[in-house]
């Protein structure tokens, strides 16, 4: 008989955008002259930079030619990608680390979600609440956890990450081996200091831990003192795998480019307590489930790098934060404690009622969607998320509404 895996029965069914959807149609439905503007949005809304467009179109006519075709890359990705990553994105940072550390792959989801099969099923997981759902849903699929109840899986560490402590939990009493940290944070858009950050990494060192560590926003870090990488902070090459992405750094959410970092010393350990390396087990993983990203998107992923891409990457990711600061100081103005929206695309408001009702009211009385906060956790119960991933024109409007809707209460 076969059999299916029993832990996907304990998965929670996503409610969050189907109901998000059934409450705006019927909005929609008594106000058909309302033109809605989405505010929730978590994808890049402007097109991709004219170096991307540019290097792609050129790997395109190369794989049209025999000559230059490419057929399977290198599982890990091609050389010179790998190359400009290690240069920019880390040696710029004094970062030590190099390009046989870098995997290229097709999305920081993926990555995210898969690391932790390299991992026993027996380790205490921990992670933050709020959450980027994926890190907790893959660990359930993995039978790490136990059943669901009241809001929460049994056998998962959550890390309150709430205004008291500005949304940087602080590490766990009860002992976590695998940690997930995100940083800027989706959704709470909160960033971490670098003397947080070490914290961090002494204690998974302390702790033989290791740290999965996502940085999908870091090109919002407008900051040069905020770490925009783990590996700033020594030691944590021992103890953290890194995941980037280029996703919402240059609008590839529906192009798909991405890449983990796995330093060569990273370690877990087998049962008997021995250190085993993780880079040649994920460079394992990688090479038998993966087989490569397409060539030409490697070639749009490289011009990122080139000056013309950078120039045009700081625009797009500038027109962004402008955004995200109109939503930021409208909200504050109208009395609203908010995190984010600093160094993050997206503004964490404090509803101070639960995350539902003032997402029904800025609907009804704005007509404005948001993202309720209880899809990212418990502790989300009382926040709504706002993404600064629209137009100019959407912002304004979308924000005098809410202030006219506010101020008539
Ligand atoms: N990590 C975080 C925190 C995210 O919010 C997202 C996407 O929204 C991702 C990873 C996914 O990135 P990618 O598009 O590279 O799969």
């Amino acid at each position: 008989m076969i059999k299916i895996n029993h832990n996907y029965k304990k998965l929670q069914a996503s409610y969050l955008f189907s109901d998000i959807a059934s409450r705006i149609a019927e909005f929609q439905k008594a106000n058909p002259e309302t033109e809605i503007i989405r505010l929730g949005i978590g994808d890049a809304t402007r097109a991709l930079p004219a170096a991307c467009i540019e290097a792609m179109h050129r790997a395109v006519d190369e794989m049209g030619e025999d000559e230059t075709f490419r057929g399977y890359g290198p599982e890990q990705g091609y050389e010179f990608l790998r190359e400009k990553i290690a240069k920019y994105d880390y040696a710029s940072r004094d970062a030590d680390i190099s390009a046989e550390e870098i995997f290229v792959s097709d999305g920081a989801k993926c990555d995210t979600g898969n690391f932790q099969e390299l991992l026993a099923p027996d380790i205490r997981v921990a992670v933050p609440d709020p959450v980027y759902p994926v890190y907790v849903d893959t660990n359930v699929m993995a039978g790490r956890t136990g059943g669901f109840s009241h809001g929460r899986y049994e056998n998962i560490i959550y890390m309150e990450s709430t205004g008291e402590n500005n949304y940087v939990p602080r590490p766990p009493e009860n002992g976590a081996d695998l940690i997930y940290l995100c940083f800027p944070n989706n959704p709470t858009g909160a960033t971490i200091t670098r003397q947080e950050l070490e914290k961090w990494v002494e204690y998974a060192r302390d702790n033989k831990a290791l740290i999965l560590y996502d940085a999908a926003y870091e090109a919002f870090i407008r900051e040069d003192k905020i770490p925009r990488s783990i590996y700033e902070v020594e030691g944590a090459r021992e103890v953290a795998v890194e995941f980037r992405s280029f996703s919402k750094t240059a609008g590839f959410t529906g192009t798909r480019c991405a890449f983990t970092v796995v330093p060569k010393n990273c370690r877990a350990f087998d049962e008997k307590g021995e250190p085993q390396m993780l880079h040649p087990m994920w460079n394992r993983r990688h090479s038998t489930k993966f087989n490569g990203v397409a060539y030409p998107v490697q070639r749009a992923a490289e011009a990122v790098y080139s000056p013309e891409g950078r120039e045009q990457v700081k625009a797009i990711i500038a027109d962004y934060m402008e955004n995200a600061e109109i939503i930021r100081k409208e909200m504050e103005n109208l009395g609203f404690s908010c995190s984010g929206g600093l160094h993050s695309p997206y503004i964490w408001v404090d509803a101070q009622t639960d995350s539902w009702e003032l997402f029904d009211m800025l609907l009804k009385k704005a007509g404005v969607v948001c993202t309720p906060g209880a899809g990212f956790g418990r502790c989300g119960s009382t926040h709504i998320r706002l993404s600064a991933f629209n137009s100019r024109q959407n912002v304004e409007r979308a924000m005098e509404r809410i202030r006219k809707a506010v101020k008539e209460g």
